[in-house]
């Protein structure tokens, strides 16, 4: 049923993030259910592709604008879910409806080539959808990740399916039951509730899927490229990241400190964190100083949200003796707060200085409050720290000196680079170099990888 969860088999107990009571009951569905979601996607393909890109746009502008008066119910569910700090859910739902209203507006601007061939080949190429779509999603932005994959996704004519991730499903379902209501046919948006092992994989290998949408962890994603691959079907797949921010001694010290703290956004608990620190030996000592203070600033509970997840918890506290054992120097943080907090998945902002690349917080996705600073004497050496990581989602640079910060960006392998604090948005396309991942996310550029090219060539000759 449109709209509304699929789901089936044992339920899971999902506990809450701030004390770890029971919150709600998930349905984890199997291959049957997620069969019907896609039969149910594939029937409704064929009446929505036909729509004009104007009418599809529409309704995607709509439930942008539905999204916005429901922005209340929508951020506190997540929130409750996730522990994201409220101001932080009100910035993700405003980002999240923008997506709708974004897709909707420039799917009409989706065009494709007139080729010369001479005067009796007409040539002319269409972007056309797929058909259905598995989106699999991850727990740690639930709303804002579904929200850029549909609305890209159902611009361009495909119908989904999409499986949130079994700890965050609310706000997806929400989502889902707010397109029925604005007018999008029976079939168009599906939700499974599952897993990844069961619904995920089944999604993911299903032969009605013709693309499949990952976004989650580096050894999920080579899980899905492989079932991908087994059919010959597209996956775009946005995975993790271990970014670097490389400051410079001619930046502007005040602004790149604030970027550093940019880590504890959602507790750190981010792709695209911008979670490796490299600095110029010069200013190393005062400018690791200065980040440590204002990371103890971030109190856990009213300034720093806490662990999504148990396992996210216990693996951020195994990275805390990790550090220790390989002998990085901790700067602030690096245990649990206590007290009151400790009924919650709170954890301390943490700083560790003198990080070197054979230390494993250097190269390892902590996905968590968890700086690792290292220091650079050269631009060339900076490029290499950076560079020196199976990642590339994401990285930073700050300087003061233009022509530097255009050549260092060049050389970094990395998706997205900002200098400066260059701010990204909607329209930027995102997505990863090297293990980071495949294919783009966001902007104009989502819309290609949601179509395919069909070339059509007409004989004039009489
Ligand atoms: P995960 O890979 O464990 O799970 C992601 C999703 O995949 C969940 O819905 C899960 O149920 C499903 N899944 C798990 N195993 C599966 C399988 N075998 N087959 C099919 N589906 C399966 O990742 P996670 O722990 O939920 O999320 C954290 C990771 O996601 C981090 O590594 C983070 O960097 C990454 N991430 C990337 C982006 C991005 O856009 N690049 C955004 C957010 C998170």
């Amino acid at each position: 049923m449109h709209g509304e969860p699929r789901a089936g088999g044992t339920p899971l107990t999902v506990y809450g993030p701030f004390d770890r009571s029971a919150l709600t009951v998930v349905p984890l569905a199997g291959a049957e259910v997620v069969a019907a979601a896609v039969e149910s996607a594939r029937a409704a393909f064929a009446g929505w592709r036909q729509w004009s890109p104007a009418d599809r746009g529409r309704l995607l502008v709509e439930l942008s604008r539905r999204m916005r008066e429901r922005s209340g119910a929508f951020v506190d569910a997540e929130v409750a879910e996730t522990g994201k700090l409220a101001a932080e859910m009100r910035g993700l739902l405003g980002v999240s409806a923008d997506y709708f209203e974004y897709y909707g507006g420039v799917v009409r601007a989706l065009f494709g080539e007139t080729i010369a061939l001479g005067p009796d080949d007409h040539a002319f190429t269409t972007r056309e959808p797929f058909g259905p779509v598995g989106m699999i999603t991850p727990w740690n932005g639930p709303l804002s990740q579904a929200s850029r994959g549909i609305a890209a996704a159902v611009a361009a004519g495909n119908t989904v399916v999409i499986k949130p991730s079994e700890f965050t499903p609310s706000t997806t379902l929400m989502l889902a039951r707010l397109a029925s209501e604005v007018g999008f046919p029976p079939g168009v948006v599906n939700v499974v509730l599952g897993d990844g092992p069961g619904a995920g994989a089944a999604l993911a290998g299903h032969p009605g899927v013709r693309l499949v949408a990952f976004t989650g962890s580096v050894a999920t994603g080579r899980s899905i490229a492989r079932a991908a691959a087994d059919r010959l079907v597209p996956a775009i797949l946005e995975l993790g990241g271990k970014s670097p921010n490389i400051v410079f001694e001619d930046a502007d010290l005040d602004a790149a400190c604030a970027s550093a703290l940019t880590v504890c956004v959602g507790a750190g608990q981010q792709c695209a964190a911008l979670s490796r620190l490299i600095v110029q030996s010069s200013v190393y000592d005062s400018f690791v100083e200065r980040v440590g203070e204002r990371m103890a600033e971030r109190v856990p509970g009213p300034r720093l949200a806490p662990m999504t997840t148990e396992a996210q918890y216990e693996k951020v506290l195994t990275y805390f003796d990790i550090a220790q054992r390989d002998g990085a120097r901790l700067v602030t943080g690096g245990g649990t707060p206590g007290g009151d907090l400790a009924a919650g998945r709170y954890v301390q902002p943490t700083v560790y200085a003198d990080v070197t690349p054979g230390m494993r917080i250097f190269r390892e996705e902590i996905f968590g409050p968890v700086l690792a600073v290292s220091r650079f004497a050269d631009e060339d050496e900076a490029v290499a720290l950076a560079n020196d990581s199976e990642y590339g989602l994401v990285a930073s640079v700050w300087t003061g000196d233009s022509a530097r910060a255009l050549r260092v960006a060049s050389r970094l392998e990395a998706g997205q680079v900002t200098v400066n604090g260059g701010r990204t948005g909607i329209e930027t396309p995102f997505g990863g170099y090297k293990s980071s991942g495949l294919g783009r996310e966001k902007g104009f550029e989502s819309l290609y990888h949601y179509t395919q090219v069909k070339t059509t060539v007409v004989s004039t000759r009489r």
